[in-house]
């Protein structure tokens, strides 16, 4: 079957690619809901609600404490599919990658278009002032992740994340919404596909090669054209040593 995947490769030059984070988990970023995955940890507040627009202004120590621990990976590099992806962009196969992700492992790989449809942790802002940050400061702002990191101005920095209770950025919609409608292959992959609205958006999509890869089964598999129900790796391994011939 993976033959079948390379073959729809080589033929197509209008990929796009839509993940989650089962993407990043070989890079060894926890995602959320596989069994070793954020919500299995057994924390006294669901994730759901830290991670929240109002918690984040209620409570923003403790918002911070979590994320710092749980959301920050400053050492991970990426793996075989953010580079695979990278790969292709460069052979000018993939138009896009929309990501539900956070931790800017496309972008490190060499990806240039990538739509970050939850935003980035490697961007805060100040609430205050506006003034915009990146990662470092902010990790040095609040004591290596022990505080709150502030602004120049001492207002509280925010992360340019999309917290549960906050609408996705316009623009980022827009472009990902039309990346996925206008794609000849759609490649869905490393998402349990429940979180809304992005996961939507793979109903953009109008062509018949849906290509899904997916470590457990989602809603989404009896739509898929080729379905691959396993790691990552195992698919990725064999189309980047084709690809890098
Ligand atoms: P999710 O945790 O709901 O689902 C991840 C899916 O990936 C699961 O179905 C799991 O079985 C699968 N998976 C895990 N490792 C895999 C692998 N190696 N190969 C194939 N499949 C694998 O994640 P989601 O659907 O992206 O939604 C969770 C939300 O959490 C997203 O909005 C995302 O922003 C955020 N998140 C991001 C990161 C990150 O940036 N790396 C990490 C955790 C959560």
């Amino acid at each position: 079957m993976v033959n079948e995947l390379i073959a729809l490769l080589e033929k197509s030059d209008n990929i796009v690619f839509f993940g989650g984070a089962g993407v990043s988990t070989e890079s060894g970023i926890p995602d959320f809901r596989s069994a070793a995955g954020l919500y299995q940890m057994g924390n006294r507040i669901p994730p759901e609600t830290i991670l929240s627009h109002q918690f984040f202004y209620r409570h923003t120590k403790e918002f911070y404490d979590f994320y710092f621990e749980h959301m920050i990976y400053p050492d991970v590099l990426p793996n075989d599919t953010h580079i695979l992806l990278a790969k292709l962009e460069q052979l000018g196969k993939l138009k896009a990658v929309v990501t539900q992700n956070i931790d800017g492992l496309h972008q490190r790989a060499g990806s240039k278009v990538v739509f970050e449809m939850h935003g980035t942790v490697n961007r805060y802002n100040c609430i205050e002032c506006g003034r915009q940050y990146d990662l470092d400061f902010a990790l040095s702002s609040a004591q290596k992740g022990k505080g709150i990191p502030r602004c120049h101005c001492k207002g509280v920095l925010k992360p340019d994340v999309v917290l549960y209770g906050e609408a996705l950025d316009q623009a980022v919609i827009e472009q990902s919404a039309k990346a996925i409608a206008e794609a000849e292959v759609l490649i869905v992959a490393g998402s349990s596909l429940v979180v809304y609205p992005a996961a939507g958006f793979i109903n953009y999509y109008r062509g018949d090669k849906l290509v899904l890869i997916n470590a457990e089964a989602t809603s989404y598999d009896k739509h898929a054209n080729l379905h691959f129900e396993c790691r990552l790796k195992e698919v990725v391994a064999p189309v980047l040593k084709h690809f890098s011939k």
